[in-house]
């Protein structure tokens, strides 16, 4: 998938007019085109110069879970046999008001991931490779020809660790964000990461006016050293400082993303650390029960818990929302699908 220096780049190799970028731009980005030769107002060297290198759909439909209405996952299969998934989530009256439009994707970013964080699907074979740019942006693009929906608000929470494929990270926000590319607007896309110091800096530093969400999980060094082996690289401290330095450059609230796991991190104490680091960035704490991972021992703590561990915050001030419906019944959680596939466990 290319963006507008790319394209403007090969034009020039062939040595051809600067205006048939915005035509090739169009065909690929407003049109949907699924190959090269529907691109009928191009000279035909251009067309297969450009097939060459750059595949239109590089990403192949596997299987669907979930169904209209519900939360939709769509396993998706990469040019190497890989799999990828992306998860398609319908507005939430109960969160967004009866008459919201929103539909919201979840996109993966890597095959697997390295980061190994204890509680994680994702992470438990370990990492395979980053996604091209091209791999990012055509989930949107297929979840929305599957779907017949427009995708209007964007998360980075699927797969893999986004900060640590920075660069293809970056490539594909352009394109997203672009008014040549998908057209999302910057506030509807938020980026979660583990915590990677440098590249929270230097994400804060991109013109896009993104969303940035920790998965911070832990309150305190010791809690989270036990569950995010990121945690020993950059401790609460450092991150906390990058979070600073972030709130210096962009405006949106950062949302601190808390798993609760019993016997973990949900004790009262924990709420009520957390409620301080939370003030001390003005940021949002997104609480999410824990959903169980095949082969990992970890549950969630009991509603009453988890309501109890909510109030601790909200009641100094500091927003916390908490769904406790649950997504698991079609593997909600990050990587657990393409677990399964890999393994041969998916049906459908
Ligand atoms: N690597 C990035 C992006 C993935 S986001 C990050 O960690 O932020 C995926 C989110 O789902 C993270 O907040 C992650 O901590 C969370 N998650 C992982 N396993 C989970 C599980 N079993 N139940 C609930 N949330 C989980
Ligand atoms: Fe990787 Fe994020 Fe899962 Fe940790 S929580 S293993 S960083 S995907």
């Amino acid at each position: 998938m290319l963006a507008k220096a790319q394209v403007a780049e090969v034009l020039a190799e062939h040595g051809q007019p600067a205006y048939r970028a915005g035509q090739i731009l169009d065909w690929i980005y407003r049109k949907r085109i699924r190959s090269w030769d529907q691109m009928s107002n191009l000279p035909e060297s251009l067309r297969s110069g450009f097939a060459r290198d750059f595949p239109l759909r590089p990403l192949t439909y596997c299987l669907t879970k979930g169904s209209r209405d519900t939360t939709r996952k769509y396993l998706l299969e990469l040019p190497d046999g890989r799999y990828v998934e992306t998860v398609l989530i319908p507005a939430s009256p109960a969160l967004y008001g009866e008459r919201s439009d929103r539909h919201t994707l979840c996109v993966s970013s890597q095959v697997g991931c390295a980061y190994g964080c204890r509680f994680c699907a994702s992470g438990l074979d370990g990492f395979t490779r980053n996604l091209t740019a091209g791999e990012i942006v055509s989930q949107i693009i297929m979840a929305e020809e599957l779907s017949g929906e427009k995708v209007n608000n964007l998360v980075f929470m699927g797969m893999g660790e986004p900060l640590a494929n920075f660069r293809n990270l970056s490539t594909a926000l352009e394109i997203i964000t672009a008014d040549w590319g998908l057209n999302i607007g910057a506030r509807r896309i938020t980026v979660s990461t583990s915590g990677l110091v440098p590249q929270i800096k230097k994400l804060a530093e991109i013109p896009q006016q993104i969303r940035l969400a920790i998965s911070l999980h832990g309150p305190d060094d010791e809690t989270r050293d036990q569950i995010m082996p990121v945690n020993r690289k950059y401790p609460i401290e450092e991150l906390f400082g990058a979070l600073r330095f972030w709130n210096g450059r962009k405006k949106q609230k950062i949302t601190l993303e808390y798993i609760l796991i019993d016997g973990v991190n949900a004790s009262p104490g924990h709420a009520a650390l957390l409620a301080k680091r939370a003030a001390s960035i003005k940021a949002k704490v997104n609480l999410i029960p824990y959903n169980t991972v095949d082969g990992l021992a970890w549950k969630r703590p009991g509603d009453r818990a988890c309501r109890a561990f909510q109030r601790v915050l909200t009641s100094v001030g500091v927003p916390a929302t908490l769904r406790l419906e649950k997504g698991h019944d079609i593997d909600a959680a990050c990587g657990q699908l393409r677990l399964k596939k890999e393994r041969g466990l998916a049906t459908d």
